[in-house]
């Protein structure tokens, strides 16, 4: 785990002044980490009967879709506004200052389907959060939500009323 930690780059003030960006290009051009982090995201939902994976547009997909492929369940893109072509379902959810919007494609899920929600990071979890009840707006049931890197300081779990699962978490 300290080795996927080392390969976690810390830029700051990016995006904006005041943001500490936890950069997971180090770890992603990694074999061996990746790997590693792929089998840690998959391995506890394995037996859960899982149809979809559901990941959170961008960083969300890398590791959505490969985690999906492990866990032999289908992937579903979860995207900012105008971005699928299809029919489409939306959530909006606040910022600090402002909304945001996420969508997904109206039949991406059914009732009776079982969804892991995937991002790479959990910082305040107002997005994690939205694509939860995108998805169970859909009927479908959610079982949980998987992340690389969860940066516990910023409380987001809170947001959440499912289980999170996290690889590696920093507590400040
Ligand atoms: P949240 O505040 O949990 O809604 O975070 C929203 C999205 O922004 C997540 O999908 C992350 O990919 C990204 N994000 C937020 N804070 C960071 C950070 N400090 N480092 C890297 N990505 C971040």
């Amino acid at each position: 785990m300290d080795q996927l930690r080392s390969l976690i780059r810390d830029v700051p003030d990016f995006p904006e002044p005041g943001i500490m960006f936890k950069d997971i290009a180090p770890l992603l051009g990694d074999a061996h980490a990746l790997n590693r982090a792929l089998d840690l995201m998959s391995d506890p939902h394995r037996d859960q009967s899982l149809s979809h994976v559901a990941g959170i547009e961008a960083r969300g997909f890398i590791l959505a879709t490969p985690v999906a492929a492990r866990i032999e369940a289908g992937f579903v893109p979860i995207r900012k506004p105008g971005k699928l072509p299809w029919k489409t379902v939306q959530t909006t959810y606040d910022l600090e200052y402002g909304t945001d919007a996420l969508e997904a494609h109206s039949d991406a899920v059914t009732p009776g389907d079982k969804v892991l929600v995937v991002d790479d990071v959990l910082a305040t979890g107002g997005t994690a959060a939205a694509a939860v009840e995108l998805v169970q707006s859909l009927g479908a049931e959610v079982v949980g939500i998987s992340v690389l890197v969860e940066l516990a300081f910023l409380g987001g779990r809170a947001k959440i009323d499912v289980p999170v699962h996290a690889v590696i978490v920093y507590d400040g």
